[in-house]
């Protein structure tokens, strides 16, 4: 009785597994197809300075809304994206229509692109970078790219390469989440960062008595002011959150507390109301997400 029981149990298990490779499959063919279906689009989530509550760059997030299933998550499609030559097209894509509704924002506000490890890596990727630029009219020092730590793993010299042409055309680079992936220590001296995202699992509940993290907070703080660089925390959703990282020296703020991703629309609503200080007073105000 246990034997069948035992084999019940792993048929289900292997019908499960294929279901859930099976729905990969299906959603990677889904998501060929949903840049031309138009729906794909950005939203923009803003980085305020917490000393005078203002927006000073917007992160570009990517959002799908598939016909079925609604909304997916960028956490959930982008990897698979990654799987294939997919995401350098969603990567142009995401690129081209941050830096054409960037132009619409007052000239001091920024705007971050994501741009994924194998998209990075691509040779044509900084003339690709120079056409955004120039098809959109902003400035290169209004844009920033944001890269994660896995854009070291496929060797140095390439790598270094792309940083030196990127830089060369004036835009910056973010490293994003980090202290989350590969350990980056000596890159972080060869790379033209001119940010740190300090990963929101360093910030999530850093209140706590007896968390470590807010000691982690402050040495990646003092490890960017020493190479020149800002940092940025990410995900900070509550005040004692907002308190104790902007206590810690953090030069930036991205979460709830001051407001989720928005579109477009809502941004250039707030630009025309001169809206483009975030306050952090209780439960975010704009609701696009
Ligand atoms: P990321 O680049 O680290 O972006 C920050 C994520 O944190 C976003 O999730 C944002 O919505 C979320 N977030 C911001 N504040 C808070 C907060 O206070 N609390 C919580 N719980 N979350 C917060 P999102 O939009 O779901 O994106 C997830 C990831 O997907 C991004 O992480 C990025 O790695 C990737 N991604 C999104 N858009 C793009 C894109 O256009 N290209 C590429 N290559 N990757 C993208
Ligand atoms: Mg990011
Ligand atoms: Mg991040
Ligand atoms: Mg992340």
């Amino acid at each position: 009785r246990s034997k069948e029981d035992g084999r019940g149990v792993f048929r289900f298990y292997t019908a499960e597994l294929r279901a859930a490779a099976s729905f990969g499959v299906q959603l990677e063919e889904d998501l060929r197809d949903a840049l031309e279906k138009g729906e794909l689009s950005m939203a923009y989530q803003p980085l305020v300075d917490p000393l005078d509550n203002r927006a000073k760059c917007f992160e570009a997030l990517m959002r799908w809304d598939h016909p079925q299933r609604g909304r997916i998550s960028p956490a959930a499609f982008i990897p698979i994206a990654e799987r294939s030559d997919l995401i350098l097209h969603l990567g142009e894509w995401a690129l081209r229509q941050a830096c054409k509704d960037a132009e619409q924002w007052p000239d001091d506000v920024r705007v971050a692109v994501n741009v994924s490890a194998r998209q990075f890596m691509q040779a044509n990727m900084p003339k690709l970078v120079a056409s955004a630029l120039s098809s959109s009219g902003i400035k290169a020092s209004r844009l920033t790219l944001e890269v994660t730590e896995s854009v070291f793993i496929g060797g140095v010299e390439a790598v270094d390469e792309i940083f030196a042409r990127l830089d060369r055309l004036g835009v910056r680079l973010a490293m994003d989440d980090f202290g989350t992936g590969y350990s980056s220590l000596g890159y972080l001296k060869r790379a033209p960062f001119k940010k740190i995202k300090i990963d929101q699992s360093f910030v999530r509940g850093c209140t706590e008595s007896g968390d470590t993290n807010p000691a982690i907070i402050s040495a990646v703080v003092a490890l960017a002011r020493a190479l020149k660089m800002e940092t940025v925390a990410e995900g900070v959703e509550a005040m004692d959150e907002l308190e104790l990282v902007t206590q810690r020296g953090a030069n930036l703020v991205q979460g709830y507390i001051y407001s989720p991703p928005l579109e477009q629309h809502k941004i250039l609503e707030n630009f025309a109301k001169a809206e483009w200080i975030f306050k952090p007073d209780g439960p975010p105000r704009h609701r696009a997400d």
